[in-house]
């Protein structure tokens, strides 16, 4: 028989007889009567009863989402309490080619509108023609919320020009350790960065009716053991350090929350009555769905249902007739389900009936203007985090470039698991290099395998582009479903630095032309303590999206300015991070990392949290503040000169911290209160100013179970990175 019908036969049967499997699995956990009464019968209220096209008030959402349930048997509302993926929707996701979104709630008789839940969160997952944004990461980079507030609002479009409506991002876990596989999906290490990045993209997002799902709830950040691992904290940490983004979101209307698959002091985080009842809808009063992660996010159906979790995805898997049974056991109460119940058609019925702000085509779909979009933010994303002068590279003034190492011309759009968004085209580092200086210069590319090519080819060149650091391959979302071989996993990263033999090719390069730039590609920070000296300048790109590669040319050329900003702290070595174990059963978070590790210990990165250079340079002058005192409950306008002394137009970050140093407890030295953007032409001066409100300065005291403000003098920093020196100081007291 020849090769290709062998192949095609046995990839039939194992299709055959994995839908036959999946099909019987289905069976015996769905509660068929349900399915029986779909279709058998007739509503006297359906969602064809309900007004659309006007925003519905609370009190007319909980009626007709109680008028529907009212028509409802038990087991249909168990029913939709799960996902609806069938296999004949999985099995294209599987083999990597989705083509629709991940169904729930499809009720025949009722009508009401399913969800239709698609990934992010650098853009729509399914579907060939959706555009490929820069990483979450790189667009924290620019620290600037009305451009995360444009990208969730293309987003939205996108989403529902592939007939999807419930976004999974954004992902909005603390990025606790640069080597966890998925870092590149969330805006970096600090909360109130993470919580103001991700209001801004919800924001954008649900302007189009679609629900943003807010990801992963909660002390999700590693991959390796992210199915089983217990992370155990305190209480404090927990809330001061894990969870403001998560209450940032709630507070921002989030209409959806996506459980982690981990476990939190000991439960699962779909099944922790703590994390789900007690803070996220006790507390915090979170009034949309709770949705777990997909495919083994939930293990003890009773228990998440009892826990507050509403919907188990994508399939009937350990609600349905467990569900059943434990209510008639008692074990569940009827009011678990209602309440679930209402939640989900609530939403439902909201966002389906809410006036939409235009008209949804298929021209949409990675339109021009998105596209660009896509540009701008791989611009504002770069760091430039060393510059000897180097850069920009003047055009006229370059005759020949030398382009090297293997990821230049290769897929730098990130990670290939669940947040893969699949262009149609999309423009390479390399050639987007090219395309910048091809007419004006001799532009030679060597991958880099064989070293003395590589030297060669630099020592001719005036100046040389090194690109290095990380593929879909070296880190991501660590996924053993896919059939690939465990290498290409993804999973969390192997290296803090670089690879060996990247480091070699940058020396080797440094070594005869000092005219070296290093492009930076990764998730989350990379150390350069073996090489950093060596090289005229390092910019760090990301995974810089679909367009990256012109961005990358626009910012070398000196065509954009950079601004961006690092979202995250990178160390000088392994010493100054906390501990990062993807193999043990169970893992302890403290209550310092990042910046905040660093600056407690008293040691000094490589490059602190907020430094990002430009090709002008900016000063600060007359910080003051409105008031020296204030009351727990109130406010303090801060303000400050900020000037542009360099001969080229920018847009400079503005940082505010606020400092603890004058506590009696255990306080990080400061954390970040507040950031802004602001553009500035040569020589301009603007004034700018922040409010600093007494409660963001609170602590949480656990054995009281409240938020506390300590009354004392804090520290008011404001300037353009976390390093003392590039902040200016007043203090403000808190006092009775
Ligand atoms: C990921 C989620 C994702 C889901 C659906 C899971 O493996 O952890 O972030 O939204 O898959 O694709």
């Amino acid at each position: 028989m020849p090769r290709a019908k062998r192949i095609l036969r046995t990839t039939s049967a194992i299709v055959l007889v994995t839908f036959a499997l999946g099909a019987l699995t289905l069976w015996w956990r769905y509660p068929k009567r349900a399915c029986d009464s779909i279709f058998t019968r007739s509503a006297a209220f359906t969602f064809a009863d309900i007004p659309k096209g006007r925003a519905l008030t609370d009190d007319e959402l909980d009626s007709y989402a109680r008028r529907l349930m009212a028509e409802m048997t038990l087991e249909e509302k168990v029913l939709q309490m799960s996902g609806d993926a069938y296999l004949s929707y999985a099995l294209p996701w599987i083999i990597g080619t989705p083509i629709a979104a991940w169904p729930a709630g499809t009720d025949r008789s009722l009508g009401v509108p399913p969800l239709r839940a698609a990934d992010g969160p650098r853009g729509v997952g399914v579907g060939s023609e959706t555009t490929c944004f820069p990483v979450a990461m790189a667009r924290a980079a620019a620290w600037d919320r009305d451009l995360e507030q444009r990208i969730g609002d293309t987003i939205g479009k996108e989403m529902r020009a592939q007939n999807a409506n419930l976004w999974l991002g954004p992902c909005i876990n603390v990025v606790r350790h640069p080597l966890w596989g998925r870092s590149q999906e969330s805006y970096g290490e600090d909360p109130y960065l993470l919580g103001e990045m991700a209001a801004a993209s919800i924001g954008g997002v649900q302007r189009h009716n679609v629900m943003a799902c807010a990801k992963h709830y909660a002390l999700y950040s590693i991959e390796e053991t992210r199915h089983t691992v217990d992370v155990r904290t305190d209480e404090r940490t927990l809330r001061e350090v894990y969870l403001p983004q998560f209450r940032r979101v709630v507070d921002a209307g989030v209409a959806s929350v996506m459980s982690s698959y981990n476990k939190v002091n000991g439960d699962y985080a779909a099944e922790s009555r703590h994390l789900l009842r007690d803070i996220l809808r006790g507390e915090w009063g979170f009034r949309g769905i709770v949705v777990s992660d997909w495919f083994d996010g939930v293990f003890d159906g009773p228990k998440a249902a009892n826990a507050g979790l509403d919907l188990e995805m994508p399939q009937v898997a350990v609600f349905g007739h467990r569900l059943l049974d434990a209510v008639e056991h008692g074990q569940v109460k009827v009011e678990r389900i209602d309440e679930a119940v209402l939640r989900i058609l609530r939403l439902r019925i909201d966002y389906a009936t809410r006036p939409d702000a235009m008209t949804y085509g298929p021209a949409l779909r990675r339109a021009a203007a998105h596209v660009s979009l896509a540009r701008e933010a791989a611009e504002k994303g770069m760091v430039l985090l060393k510059n000897d002068g180097l850069l920009p590279l003047r055009r006229g003034a370059i005759g020949s470039l030398a382009i090297v190492g293997p990821l230049a011309d290769a897929d730098v759009l990130g990670d290939h698991g669940s947040s893969i968004v699949r262009p149609l085209s999309h423009v390479t580092l390399l050639a987007g290099l090219k395309a910048a200086l091809g007419a004006t210069a001799r532009v030679v590319y060597e991958p880099g395998k064989d070293l003395e090519k590589a030297r060669l080819a630099a020592q001719t060149a005036d100046a040389v582009v090194v690109v290095s650091g990380f593929n879909y391959l070296d880190e991501g979302e660590y996924n053993p479903y896919t059939g690939v071989p465990r290498k290409d996993w993804g999973g969390d990263r192997k290296f803090l630095g670089l690879k060996p033999a990247d480091q070699s090719l940058i020396q080797a390069v440094a070594a005869v032309n000092p005219r070296t730039v290093v492009v930076l590609v990764g998730g989350a920070a990379i150390t350069v303590e073996e090489w950093q000296e060596k090289v005229g300048a390092i910019l760090m790109a990301f995974y810089p999206g679909e367009q990256g590669g012109e961005a990358l040319a626009r910012v070398l050329m000196g065509d954009v300015n950079p601004s961006g900003k690092l979202p995250f702290t990178v160390p000088k070595d392994d010493s100054q991070l906390p501990g990062f174990d993807d193999r043990s059963p169970a893992v302890t978070y403290g209550y310092y990392h990042g910046y905040t590790l660093v600056e407690k210990q008293g040691w000094v990165p490589r490059y602190p949290f907020g430094h990002g250079l430009s090709y002008t340079a900016y000063t600060y002058a007359n910080l003051s503040l409105n008031a020296k005192t204030m009351k727990a409950d109130g406010a303090v306008r801060v303000s400050v000169d900020v000037t542009n002394v360099g001969s080229r137009p920018g847009e400079e970050i503005l940082q505010l911290y606020a400092g603890f140093s004058a506590s009696k407890l255990d306080r990080p030295v400061k954390l970040l209160r507040g950031f802004d953007k602001v553009a500035l032409a040569p020589r301009e001066t603007k004034r700018l100013s922040f409010t600093l409100r007494a409660k963001d300065l609170a602590y949480y005291d656990s054995h009281q179970q409240a938020w506390l403000v300590e009354r004392m003098p804090y520290g008011v920093y404001v300037g353009s990175s976390s390093r003392p020196a590039d902040l200016l100081e007043a203090t403000v007291a808190v006092v009775d």
